[in-house]
């Protein structure tokens, strides 16, 4: 059986990531693993729950138990199908805490790697490259501006009728980047092996044209 084909895209929040990685996906006819979807679904599972972000037992308990689902088309947190609602500003704002939590990260470790097992796939997150998938065959750092990173997100916000100004999606999005670079367990870093895609002023299609073009040339490189 030939090893299935991982394909890591990493980069900051706003930074085109998902989109394009689906489409990659799609393009290549592959799975697309959304590990900020996992993140985020946990997060709110652990708030609603009344557990704070903090390395406690009762954090702890509640990871042992914990059970993540991924079906092509959906994710189940503790049985519970997770909607719209991780993608609201609520869940943007207590994301990260829960994410830069070491038993956190530990706990779904597993899951995602799990899925590369199984089936060849396009991952965007943060630490794709760096440790939940080191051996990718292709390592894609995505990055954007602060300001067009935060205007994307408001247009994206606002088609779902979220009225946040640019100057709050800014704030969440500079206080996610601190949070996310600097924590020391699996920082958002780009591996060293990684090529970087600067996405400012390049539309949608030509980001995934750009990505495209790397993934064949990578691959026609290693044969
Ligand atoms: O990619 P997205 O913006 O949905 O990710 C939400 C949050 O989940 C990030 O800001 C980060 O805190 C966390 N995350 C992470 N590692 C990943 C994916 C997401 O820490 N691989």
């Amino acid at each position: 059986m030939t090893e299935p084909l991982i394909i890591a895209i990493d980069g900051p929040a706003g930074s085109g990531k998902s989109t394009v990685a689906r489409r990659v996906a799609a393009a290549l006819g592959i799975a697309y693993l959304d590990t900020g979807a996992i993140y985020r679904a946990i997060a709110l599972a652990l708030s609603q729950a009344g557990i704070p972000p903090v390395e406690k037992d009762e954090l702890r308990k509640a990871l042992a138990g914990l059970s993540v689902e991924i079906t092509p088309g959906g994710l189940k947190v503790n049985g519970r199908e997770a909607g719209i609602e991780i993608r609201s500003p609520f869940a943007d704002s207590i994301v990260s805490p829960y994410a830069a939590l070491p038993s956190v990260r530990e706990a779904l470790l597993t899951v995602q790697r799990e899925q590369g097992e199984r089936t060849s796939l396009v991952a965007d997150g943060r630490d794709m490259g760096t440790v939940v998938f080191p051996g990718a065959a292709v390592k894609i750092f995505l990055t954007a501006s602060d300001h067009v990173r935060a205007e994307r997100r408001r247009l994206e916000l606002q088609a779902r009728g979220d009225a946040s100004t640019f100057g709050e999606v800014l704030e969440r999005i500079r206080e996610r980047d601190r949070i996310d670079s600097t924590r020391e367990t699996a920082p958002l870093r780009m591996a060293d092996d990684a090529v970087e895609v600067d996405t400012d002023g390049l539309s949608i299609d030509e980001v995934e044209r750009a990505v495209l073009v790397h993934i064949a040339k990578k691959l026609q490189d290693k044969g």
